[in-house]
């Protein structure tokens, strides 16, 4: 069998499978799993690139059933089923299969506005992490060269656009480094006082997914961290020196802002189309797949799309739904190979939380909400449990001890142009 994504969904599908007596082909144009939930600390600069990103042969080396193929999927023929592919040395290669999950995720949607692309990057590689991570670091080096008070304050103003977790951890943590992290490093500006980190969310409150209670106490939190939240703003214009904002009553505010990162909107992958397209099923609005209520696809029993690129129920798109997803499709294929009937997915829904700031996180799980220092306890816990290595668990409890009980960011150097 054939597995498209070494995500949450296609990684935890193959893990699923370690034992059946079947032979599987990983696929990934990576060589890592990816921890996508802390990319924003690879940002800004808590955490290294490989502590979220084990490489997915040392994960399976002893899955002996198991080749991992680095390569990128071009195409899938469901009628012939074989997957196409290209090697990173530009070599074709096709996979024929007699299973097929595909989990390849979802990248970032503007909207409609894809030259935003160019001046508000998003988050959802690794690549686009250590990107973020020059700018952000290397704002702050420009405005130390700037001599001009406007053009300084430019480069320390840093816009997030999305309410959203991402959006919210990623404001904190820049506004964290302004107040703890980066105090005495310059001498022509104070990051303390001059940094600004402007918030824009269009719905009317941030972390709404959260409830009422939660969006109010998440709101406060990173407020009082440093960051001006503004709701009901939508981001109307982006370019190298700015954002032009339109606010609840409709007139549009321009922000100067060197820094924009974007953490609003999703779209599934292009494979999500593909396989529509060859089977007949329909799309939703994220270009997301519809799938039948065991995540195969509608006339093709023998291929399942799991995690963020498809649409079972709208379910959201989240890591657990991706690992849940992914496991009962590698057990539903098991299940045939014992002559057994497929059985609906059902998600176990483990709540969702999010870190406003260092000590304070928001948790809701079954009606249950938790906020502030007991929360951040909870999130904290919950994140070691699901990094994949005991090491890089390790690793990560010292970087956060660094972090977060003291000022340090260790992973600051610049290795491109700044500017
Ligand atoms: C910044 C950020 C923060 C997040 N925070 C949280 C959080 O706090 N809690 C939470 O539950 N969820 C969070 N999520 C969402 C969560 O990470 C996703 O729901 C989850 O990763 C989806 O898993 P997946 O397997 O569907 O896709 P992914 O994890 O995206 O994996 C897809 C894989 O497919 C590969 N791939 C894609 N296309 C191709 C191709 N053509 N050929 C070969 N390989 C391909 C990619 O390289 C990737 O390895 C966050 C996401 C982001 C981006």
């Amino acid at each position: 069998m054939v597995i498209v994504g070494a995500g949450f969904g296609g990684l935890f599908a193959a893990r699923f499978l370690r034992h059946a007596p079947v032979e599987v082909t990983l696929v990934d144009r990576t060589n890592h799993h990816l921890f996508q939930p802390l990319l924003y600390q690879v940002a800004t600069g808590i955490l290294s690139a490989g502590q979220i990103a084990p490489p997915t042969r040392d994960v399976l080396k002893s899955q002996k059933n198991t080749t991992v193929e680095l390569a990128e999927v071009t195409g899938i023929d469901v009628a012939a089923r074989q997957v196409a592919v290209v090697r990173p040395d530009g070599r074709p290669l096709t996979l024929p299969y007699d299973s097929l999950i595909v989990g390849a995720g979802a990248g970032q949607s503007y909207f409609g506005h894809d030259e935003f692309a160019e001046f508000a990057p998003g988050m959802k590689t690794l690549d686009d992490a250590l990107a973020q991570r020059e700018r952000i670091f290397g704002a702050f080096e420009m405005a130390e060269l700037e001599e001009d008070a406007d053009r300084r304050q430019a480069w320390l103003t840093f816009v997030v656009v999305g309410g959203g977790p991402t959006g919210v951890e990623i404001s904190g943590q820049i506004a964290e480094l302004s107040r703890r992290a980066l105090t005495d490093n310059f001498r022509r500006f104070d990051p303390a006082a001059e940094v600004k980190v402007l918030l824009f969310e269009g719905g009317k409150e941030i972390l709404a997914t959260f409830g009422d209670r939660l969006s109010e106490k998440g709101t406060k939190a990173l407020q009082k961290t440093g960051v001006e939240v503004h709701t009901g703003s939508i981001v109307a214009g982006v370019d190298a020196d700015g954002v032009d904002v339109k606010g609840p009553d409709g007139t549009v505010t321009r922000y100067p802002a060197k820094t924009k990162i974007w953490a609003a909107g999703v779209s599934a992958s292009p494979l999500a189309k593909i396989l529509a397209d060859g089977s007949g099923a329909e799309c939703d609005r994220a270009g997301r797949i519809k799938v039948k209520p065991d995540c195969s696809l509608a006339g093709h029993p023998e291929v399942f799309a799991v995690g963020d690129m498809m649409n079972l129920n709208d379910l959201p798109g989240v890591a657990e739904v991706a690992m849940q997803t992914g496991i009962h499709a590698a057990r539903t294929i098991r299940r045939r190979l014992n002559g057994e009937e497929p059985q609906p997915f059902k998600y176990r829904d483990l709540g969702s939380m999010a870190a406003v700031s260092r000590r304070r996180a928001i948790v809701s799980f079954h009606g249950v909400r938790v906020s502030g220092f007991l929360g951040w306890l909870m999130w904290l816990f919950v994140h070691l449990a699901f990094m994949t290595g005991f090491k890089n668990r390790f690793k990560t409890l010292i970087s956060w001890s660094l972090s977060f009980l003291g000022r340090g960011r260790t992973e600051r150097a610049l290795t491109r142009h700044v500017g």
